[in-house]
C-alpha cells in the first residue's frame, strides 16, 4: 500500500505523538497560521486528478527546529458529492494525516498544529508532495466517491494569509447555517467517535443547538457523514426520552453514552456544566474552568498563552481535562456552543461567565447578552482571582448576589450554633435516623482581640469529640 512512500501509513500511528526534540519542524500550531480546506468543485475539468501544487518553501528549504505557517486545500470532484459534505471530509483530514508514521496532525481549521519528525527526513522524506500524494491516497480509498482530487499546499506567509481569510469566510458560512436549526426541530442527534483514536472513551454528541467541541461538525456535517459513510465516525442517535429540558439529557444520549465509552460513563448532560458534563477529547477549541472561589466560569481559548486568573494557562488544564473524561470543574468546548440559545442554560447561561481573554470576549461578543458585556472581565481587567473578585464586585456580577446569599445563610447557621443551648432547645426539630445536622464553628477572635481569624465551617460532618481544650497563646 504504501511502497512509493519513504514512511509507513497505518491506522496504528493515529495518536502518535512528536515530541519537539524529535520534531524536524512545525507548522501552524500556536505561532503561525495554518488551516486546512476541502472544496467540492462542481466541475469535474477543474480537477486535475493527483496534482500536487506547493506554493513556497519545500521541506527541504526549512530550517531544522523552526516553526512555519502552513495552508492545506483539497480540491474534490465526483458524480456523488455535494457541498454539504465538505466540511465532513476536511474533519476526515484529521484522521488520515495522523496515519503517516511521524506526522503529528492535530486541531482543525485555522487552528492546525502539524510536526514532522527528524525520522521522516531520515527516512528519505524531501517535499509536501510525498505528504499530499499520501493525503489523497487514504482519502481515495477510503470514500471512493471522491473520483478526482488535487492538492494545493501553501507555505509562503503572505499567501497562507490570503487564503485562510478565503476560509474563514467559508466557516462563518457553515456555521451560520447552523445556527438557525435547534434542537427542539431535529428528531434525532448524531454522534462522532473520530478521535476516539487520540480519546478512547469520549463521544461527541452533536446537535444543532450544540455543535462539536472541535468546532469543525455541525449537526448537518454530521447528518451528511452519516449518510455518505454509514461505517464512518459519524451516526444518528435516537434522542429517545427526555429527562431534563433544562439541562438536557435524553435517554437516547445516555444509552450511546454507555456503549461508546465503554461503560466508562453513563449520563452526558448536553447543557450544563457541573453536572455529568460533556466529554472532552482534547481538540476543543475554548476550555471553561470553574472558579470555586468566585463561584463563576472562566473560558480561555488556545491562542491565549498566559495564565488565566486561577493561575494555569490553557495548555495546563486541557491536559487535565482532554482524553475523553467527565471531569466536573472543566469542559471542553467548540467556540459555536457561545452563540447556542442553550449555552449552559443548566446553570444560568451567561450569568455564570466572569473571566474570557480579551480576544475570545471580542470573537463572541454579539452572543453575550448586552447586559453581561461589562460584567464578564478580561486580562485586561484582571490577573489573579483577588483582581477578579473585586471587579466583580465592581459590576455587581450576579453571581455576586449569590455570594451574599450564602454568606447570610452562613452567618444565620453560625447564630444558630452560637445561642444558648436552653434558648435553642424549643425549636430543635426531632433529629431523624441518617439525618446529619450542619455543623458551623464561631470564627476564632486572635490573640488581642483584633477582627479577623479563621472561621471553620463543617457542614454534613459526623464527628465525635471527647474533649476539646482551647489555651490562650502565650
Ligand atoms: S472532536 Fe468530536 S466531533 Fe470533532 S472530530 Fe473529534 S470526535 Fe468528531
Amino acid at each position: 500500500m504504501a511502497e512509493e512512500f519513504p514512511f509507513e501509513i497505518s491506522p496504528m500511528y493515529e495518536g502518535e505523538r512528536v515530541r519537539k526534540g524529535d520534531m524536524y519542524v512545525e507548522l501552524g500550531g500556536s505561532t503561525k497560521d495554518g488551516f486546512e480546506l476541502v472544496q467540492v468543485v462542481d466541475d469535474p475539468n477543474e480537477v486535475e486528478d493527483g496534482k500536487v501544487t506547493i506554493i513556497g518553501p519545500d521541506i527541504l528549504d526549512m530550517k531544522e527546529g523552526e516553526a512555519y505557517p502552513y495552508g492545506m486545500i483539497y480540491k474534490v470532484a465526483g458524480e456523488k458529492l455535494e457541498k454539504d459534505l465538505e466540511a465532513v471530509l476536511e474533519r476526515r483530514h484529521h484522521e488520515f494525516q495522523p496515519y503517516m508514521q511521524g506526522y503529528m496532525h492535530l486541531n482543525q481549521r485555522y487552528d492546525i498544529w502539524v510536526r514532522i519528525s527528524k525520522d521522516m527526513i531520515k527516512n528519505g522524506l524531501k517535499s509536501f508532495e510525498q505528504i499530499a500524494k499520501a493525503t489523497m491516497m487514504l482519502y481515495k480509498n477510503e470514500l471512493p466517491f471522491i473520483e478526482k482530487m488535487e492538492a494545493i499546499y501553501i507555505t509562503d506567509e503572505e499567501k497562507v494569509k490570503e487564503e485562510l481569510a478565503k476560509a474563514m469566510e467559508i466557516y462563518r458560512a457553515r456555521d451560520e447555517r447552523a445556527r438557525a436549526m435547534h434542537d427542539e426541530d431535529a428528531d434525532v442527534f448524531y454522534g462522532c467517535t473520530l478521535c476516539q483514536a487520540f480519546a478512547p472513551t469520549s463521544v461527541c454528541v452533536v446537535t444543532p443547538d450544540r455543535t462539536s467541541l472541535c468546532g469543525a461538525m455541525t449537526w448537518f456535517d454530521c447528518r451528511a457523514a452519516a449518510k455518505v459513510d454509514p461505517e464512518g465516525p459519524n451516526f444518528p442517535i435516537e434522542k429517545g426520552e427526555c429527562l431534563d429540558e433544562l439541562k438536557g439529557e435524553y435517554t437516547g444520549v445516555n444509552e450511546k453514552a454507555v456503549e461508546l465509552s465503554g461503560g466508562e460513563y453513563d449520563r452526558i448532560m448536553l447543557y450544563t456544566f457541573m453536572e455529568y458534563p460533556h466529554t472532552s477529547c482534547g481538540c476543543f477549541e475554548v476550555i471553561g474552568f470553574y472558579m470555586p472561589e468566585v463561584q463563576a466560569i472562566g473560558w480561555v481559548d488556545r491562542n491565549f498563552p498566559a495564565a488565566t486568573p486561577n493561575g494555569l494557562p490553557f495548555s495546563s488544564m486541557a491536559g487535565q481535562a482532554g482524553g475523553g473524561k467527565q471531569t466536573l470543574g472543566f469542559l471542553g468546548i467548540g467556540i459555536q456552543y457561545f452563540f447556542s440559545p442553550k449555552f449552559l442554560q443548566g446553570e444560568g447561561g451567561w450569568t455564570t461567565t466572569a473571566w474570557m481573554p480579551k480576544a475570545l470576549k471580542d470573537r463572541v461578543l454579539e452572543a453575550i447578552p448586552e447586559d453581561m458585556r461589562d460584567k464578564i472581565a478580561t486580562e485586561e481587567d484582571v490577573t489573579d482571582i483577588t483582581q477578579l473578585m473585586e471587579f466583580m464586585k465592581k459590576v455587581n456580577h450576579p453571581m455576586v448576589a449569590k455570594w451574599a446569599a450564602e454568606e447570610e445563610e452562613e452567618v444565620e447557621e453560625a447564630a444558630e450554633a452560637a445561642a444558648p443551648e436552653a434558648a435553642a432547645m424549643p425549636q430543635m426539630p426531632m433529629m431523624q435516623p441518617g439525618m446529619m445536622p450542619q455543623m458551623q464553628l464561631p470564627a476564632f477572635a486572635p490573640s488581642g482581640g483584633a477582627a479577623g481569624g479563621i472561621k471553620l465551617v463543617l457542614k454534613n460532618a459526623n464527628i465525635k469529640v471527647e474533649k476539646i481544650i482551647l489555651k490562650k497563646k502565650e
